[in-house]
């Protein structure tokens, strides 16, 4: 399928979500709480790959005077967070900046915080984490989520298929081994709950493909497009137990 049309449809099935992939506010709270950061701390904070903006919006109702940068390649995704920001009365904490994760303009150890979920995939973790710590101030703290196997030894079909979309798919102890290898000491981990792929994101996706449907009726791109969405909740539905998201929270050495 033609690149720039498939990214045109995927924007107009996920800009009205109110997350793009797997999470939920319990999580990013939980993990925030992982951090150990004071909420009255002043913090230059970067959320990348936010999407619409549904971590952004947690972290700067939590912490109350840190300036948060939520990054984004899509301006689209950013224009319905600032919309949110608004509304909730967080615009003089949220700047929406549309730039590449692998070009990001920020200052050497510029940052005290490093938040991302369920993009750093995008880059890779290895080079995510390489990539982004320049940036991060030491002893600051890098929040990742990143899709991890449960177990090392899954189904054939199941590992097929990440080798395919995602050959960096890991154990949570690769991961941190990473993370420890990369300069980070790690302070926690968990892993995401089923509800947060289910309730927070298949469910919603699901509930948006009949409108999606209609609104390019008789394009078979659209088409192809939701065949593979729903292959991807298929999959998950019967390897659930196999793989998920971690969520990685460490501090730079
Ligand atoms: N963090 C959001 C959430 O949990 O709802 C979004 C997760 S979504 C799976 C991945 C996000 O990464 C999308 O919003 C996508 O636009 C963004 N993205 C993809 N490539 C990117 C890049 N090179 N630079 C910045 N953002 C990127």
């Amino acid at each position: 399928m033609n690149q720039e049309k498939l990214l045109a449809l995927m924007m107009d099935l996920h800009q009205d979500g109110a997350r793009q992939g797997p999470g939920s506010e319990t999580e990013t709270l939980r993990a925030l709480e992982l951090t150990r950061i004071d909420p009255l701390a002043k913090l230059q904070v970067a959320d990348i790959g936010c999407g619409t903006g549904a971590s952004t919006l947690v972290l700067a109702s939590k912490l109350q005077n840190a300036q948060i940068t939520a990054i984004d390649i899509f301006p689209e995704f950013l224009d319905v967070l600032s919309t949110r920001a608004k509304v909730m009365g967080y615009s003089e904490k949220i700047e929406t900046l549309t730039e590449s994760m692998d070009k990001l303009s920020f200052a050497d150890e510029s940052l005290d915080l490093i938040w991302s979920e369920g993009a750093i995939y995008n880059l890779g973790f290895a080079q995510g984490i390489e990539c982004w710590k320049p940036m991060l101030k030491t002893g600051g703290v890098l929040a990742v989520s990143e899709i991890t196997w449960l177990n090392p030894l899954p189904p054939e079909e199941i590992r097929q298929h990440w080798n395919t979309e995602y050959p960096e798919i890991a154990t949570a102890s690769e991961k941190i081994a990473i993370l420890e290898h990369g300069g980070y000491d790690l302070i926690g981990y968990f892993i995401l709950p089923s509800t947060n792929w289910l309730d927070s994101y298949y469910t919603p996706v699901e509930e948006r493909i009949h409108d999606f449907l209609k609104r390019h009726r008789g394009d078979l791109e659209a088409e192809e497009l939701i065949k593979m969405e729903r292959r991807e909740m298929d999959l998950y539905s019967r390897f659930k137990n196999w793989f998920s998201y971690g969520f990685y929270v460490a501090r730079k050495r």
